[in-house]
């Protein structure tokens, strides 16, 4: 069975080459060099953990999950290394990276082993969430260990009843007379609630005071440490775990705040917003464990269908490998074209994060999450299809990739949620500029018909909206959302070879075969 080589070749040559990452203190040599690092930790240690947690899973024994085996000093050695202090702030022992560096960084440990790399994502958001809304006191108490990952942080939102829509939260916040809050109600889905990696477990925890408003506007975030700072134990505990159809090593908890003592952080009843400045990087990072998926099912199916015999080729006597087939290839430049366009865009929404531009942030975090989610899935499919029999089979791990990416497009707000959110608030609400500010810049790195079909569906949107036909809006909101990604990705994919015709990927597929593969059949697509 192959195992994870991540594409460092290519990570450099999208962000150095393609989108002019330009640093004071890093350059090209350093950039590679931190990938290099990173990619003997990924291909070595987490990768080969990947299929015996899919099969060991995590455990709920005695109160208390524990991780599969390997997991635990697996993380003792991402954090030994500091990769889990990549992005945050020097002043709490971050290494103060850009995001553009640690978005290729983060996606070797979710191709390697995503249900390990669920870890500390769900740690960044909580991280976040302290470091732009915390007092200082706060800050110091729980951010060094949290970007050490000594400790690790969770997000505790969902409940039975409130999922998708948040403004049905009924977690109760009640005022102590010391400042503090006791936090009672049960949350359900929380990754990583409890686990043995880390020495103390930091809850995010959306709640409600007695007096709040009953909806979204009543909602207050809050710190809930599973051990306190007396070393004694708070009285939150795991009381279930979910049998799920992937990321089986990935703990999803029923977690049971029991009067368990919390700390607000910031403002009563700001929670919501405080929620939306860690979302837009959380959902960018969800696009980002699609492409990292993805890419690990290609590599899966390609290193498989040069080794499979079968059949002979147009132009052959003799029996070949399969990959020699022009359907196999087919599959194969499908699957690493998208892997391409997804790659592209979600390093692309990074130099965004960094640059600080928040309306482009913005546009692009629903595109990302959604487009690269669900094409994780379809290149995970197609990886199955390339095996034949066998990828059905779990013993090929084909199967394995395809049951992990699906969660995908459900959990940091479902695909549909992601397609709302585009056209209503960052299509409809802004006007359409923005749409039509990326169309622009799009200009002769693509066929003008496909721009002229974003910019009609563009206009179709808006008119769908100032006539308040909100179903038909909703109905045309996914195909809109897919086709702005392709075209997107067509634009990227074009950037990238202007830039340098001649580059190989990895695996030696030349980027002139990818883009032509794009141009001629997944961009068909994007007429809508
Ligand atoms: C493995 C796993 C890990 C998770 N990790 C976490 C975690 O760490 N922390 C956490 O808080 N949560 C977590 N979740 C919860 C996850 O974020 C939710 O499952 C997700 O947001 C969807 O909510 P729901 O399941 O209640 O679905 P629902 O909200 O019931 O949605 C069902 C369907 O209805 C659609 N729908 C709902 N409302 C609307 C609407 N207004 N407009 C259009 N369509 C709509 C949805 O798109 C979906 O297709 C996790 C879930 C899973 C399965």
């Amino acid at each position: 069975m192959s195992e994870y080589m991540p594409p460092v070749k290519e990570m450099s040559f999208i962000l150095n080459d393609v989108l002019g990452f330009s640093h004071d203190e890093l350059d090209r040599e350093t950039v590679d060099a931190v990938f290099d690092e990173a990619a003997k930790l990924a291909s070595g240690v987490l990768a080969p953990l990947n299929k015996s947690g899919d099969i060991q899973g995590a455990r709920l024994i005695d109160g208390e999950v524990k991780t599969a085996d390997g997991f635990k000093e697996a993380y003792k050695a991402y954090c030994d290394g500091g990769w889990n202090a990549v992005p945050f702030d020097l002043e709490y022992g971050g290494q103060g990276l850009p995001w553009a560096l640690a978005f290729p960084v983060q996606e070797m440990w979710q191709g390697a082993n995503m249900a390990f790399g669920l870890c500390p994502l769900l740690n960044q958001g909580a991280t976040e969430a302290i470091l732009a809304h915390a007092c200082d006191e706060q800050k110091k108490q729980y951010l060094p260990k949290l970007i050490s990952g000594e400790w690790s942080g969770t997000m505790n939102i969902t409940e039975s009843q409130a999922g998708s829509d948040i403004g049905l939260i009924r977690t109760k916040a009640d005022r102590q007379s010391d400042g503090s809050y006791k936090i009672t109600g049960q949350k359900i889905f929380i990754t990583y609630g409890d686990h043995d990696m880390s020495e103390n477990i930091i809850h995010s925890v959306l709640a409600r005071t007695p007096d709040a408003p009953d909806d979204v506007k009543g909602l207050s975030l809050f710190i809930v440490p599973k051990i306190l700072e007396d070393g004694s134990r708070n009285a939150v505990k795991p009381i279930g775990l979910e049998h799920k159809l992937g990321i089986h090593a990935s703990p999803t908890c029923t977690m049971d705040f029991d009067g368990a003592t919390g700390y607000l952080l910031g403002e009563e009843n700001s929670g919501l917003r405080y929620m939306f400045t860690m979302m837009n990087n959380a959902r960018l990072c969800v696009g980002l464990q699609g492409v990292a998926i993805a890419e690990r099912a290609y590599q899966h199916a390609n290193t498989y269908a040069n080794e499979r015999v079968q059949g002979r080729a147009f132009d052959s006597a003799k029996r070949v490998v399969i990959s020699k087939h022009a359907d196999v290839k087919r599959m194969l430049l499908d699957m690493k074209s998208r892997i391409m366009a997804g790659r592209l865009m979600a390093y692309s929404a990074a130099m965004e994060l960094d640059n600080g531009d928040q309306a482009r942030v913005g546009f692009l975090t629903p595109i990302v999450k959604s487009w690269c989610s669900d094409m994780a899935v379809n290149v995970a499919s197609t990886g199955i299809q390339v095996h034949g029999g066998m990828g059905f089979i779990e013993e090929s791990g084909a199967a394995q990739y395809y049951r992990d990416a699906r969660i995908l497009p459900i959990y940091e707000g479902t695909n549909g949620i992601q397609a709302a959110d585009f056209v209503f608030r960052k299509v409809a609400y802004d006007d359409g500029k923005m749409a039509r500010l990326y169309i622009d810049e799009m200009k002769g790195l693509v066929d003008q018909r496909y721009l002229d079909a974003l910019t009609t569906a563009t206009d179709k949107a808006l008119g769908l909206a100032e006539e308040k036909d909100l179903d038909a809006l909703a109905w045309m909101s996914v195909p809109y959302l897919n086709a702005f990604a392709i075209v997107m990705g067509a634009a990227l994919i074009s950037r990238a070879v202007q830039k340098s015709p001649e580059f190989e990927c990895d695996n030696g597929l030349s980027l002139k075969d990818i883009a032509r593969f794009y141009r001629r059949n997944v961009l068909l697509q994007a007429i809508i």
